[in-house]
């Protein structure tokens, strides 16, 4: 006990920030005696290499002049005092498809900044990494993203057009292929959720990977979806591609209410014609929502000007009044369709 009390002596004399020694700060979590050897437990926040490396030494030479001889062991532990202020989000709602390119982003985006336009408060996760588009679709590639959403170890998602956005291709330069494995990817999203200055949303879109796969299921297991949102062409091979991840939805111990699904890239006008040509067959994701009883939430046509603004980074609603009412219409089913 004598021991402990100039050991506790001893840290006193260790000064980090305003003044105030380790003790009084509230660093030590515990001082312990083991196999001859005194061990110390620390508790900080975010310590970079050089405060950790010059902590140890002044706790060394602090402990040292004090005489005491023992041989001392520092344990760091991280604490995250950063307290997030509370973020609160009403609903979170996924969108997926089974195939990629079938403008599931781009429906994202465009359905994210219609909720904006209606008044709500609105977030934006893409947790697409096999192909994270939504740094493209919303212009914030060049952003110096990590000064942006590291700030105390806490993010703070980018906002741009009104929406907070958060993408895992912050992460990774430009053309970069991501290769991390399952864990590493989930660990991200989950800082994603839960380590984000989100603040209070009345929505927060997240914008899935294609296809189904052990990325869905730990999302699915990690956050409480209110539902889903698919996205499909006509075309049979994507609707089969839909079919697996509506069993995927389905299963029990994971299940989340499919909110609907919509036909993108449904028809285009030539310019010869004013008959609608249906690249990829008509009514094919209306038949299969009546099949597999998933509500019918509206059709996107297939417009030049969609791809221009994707490629532009202005999401088509800010830009072209008849774009935005088919989203605001969509937007409106998929309200009436939350549980
Ligand atoms: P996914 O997220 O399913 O992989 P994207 O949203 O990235 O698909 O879309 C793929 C490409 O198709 C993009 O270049 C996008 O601009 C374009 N696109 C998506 N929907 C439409 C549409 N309705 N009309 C024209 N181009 C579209």
């Amino acid at each position: 006990m004598i021991l402990k009390k100039k050991i506790e002596e001893a840290l006193k004399n260790v000064f980090i920030i305003d003044n105030k020694n380790i003790i009084e700060s509230g660093f030590v979590k515990k001082i312990d005696f083991l196999n001859q050897k005194i061990i110390i437990y620390l508790n900080l926040s975010n310590p970079t290499m050089h405060f950790k490396k010059k902590l140890i030494k002044d706790i060394n030479h602090s402990i040292k002049n004090k005489n005491i001889l023992y041989p001392i062991c520092i344990k760091i532990e991280m604490k995250s005092n950063t307290k997030i202020k509370k973020t609160i989000i009403k609903n979170i709602i996924a969108v997926a498809s089974g195939k990629g390119g079938v403008g599931k982003s781009t429906i994202a985006t465009n359905i994210a900044v219609s909720l904006v336009l209606m008044g709500f408060n609105v977030g934006l996760l893409d947790a697409d990494i096999y192909g994270p588009s939504i740094p493209l679709m919303f212009n914030i590639e060049d952003e110096n993203i990590q000064t942006i959403i590291h700030k105390n170890g806490i993010m703070n998602p980018i906002i741009r057009y009104g929406v907070k956005i958060l993408s895992i291709g912050f992460f990774i330069k430009n053309g970069q292929a991501i290769v991390w494995r399952g864990p590493m990817v989930t660990k991200v999203l989950r800082q994603f959720m839960h380590e984000t200055d989100w603040g209070e949303l009345d929505f927060l879109i997240v914008d899935l990977p294609p296809g189904t796969g052990d990325i869905h299921l730990s999302l699915l297991q990690e956050i409480s979806f209110k539902g889903i949102i698919l996205v499909s062409t006509s075309q049979k091979i994507a609707l089969s591609d839909v079919n697996r991840a509506v069993g995927m939805f389905r299963i029990k111990s994971i299940y989340v209410p499919i909110l609907g699904i919509i036909e993108n890239m449904s028809y285009f006008l030539t310019k010869e014609s004013k008959d609608k040509c249906y690249l990829f067959g008509i009514d094919g994701v209306k038949n299969f929502s009546k099949k597999m009883d998933i509500f019918f939430l509206g059709k996107i046509p297939f417009l030049q000007k969609i791809r221009e603004n994707s490629d532009l980074g202005i999401p088509v609603v800010l830009e072209n009044e008849n774009i935005k009412n088919i989203f605001i219409k969509i937007t409106k089913n998929i309200i009436t369709k939350l549980p």
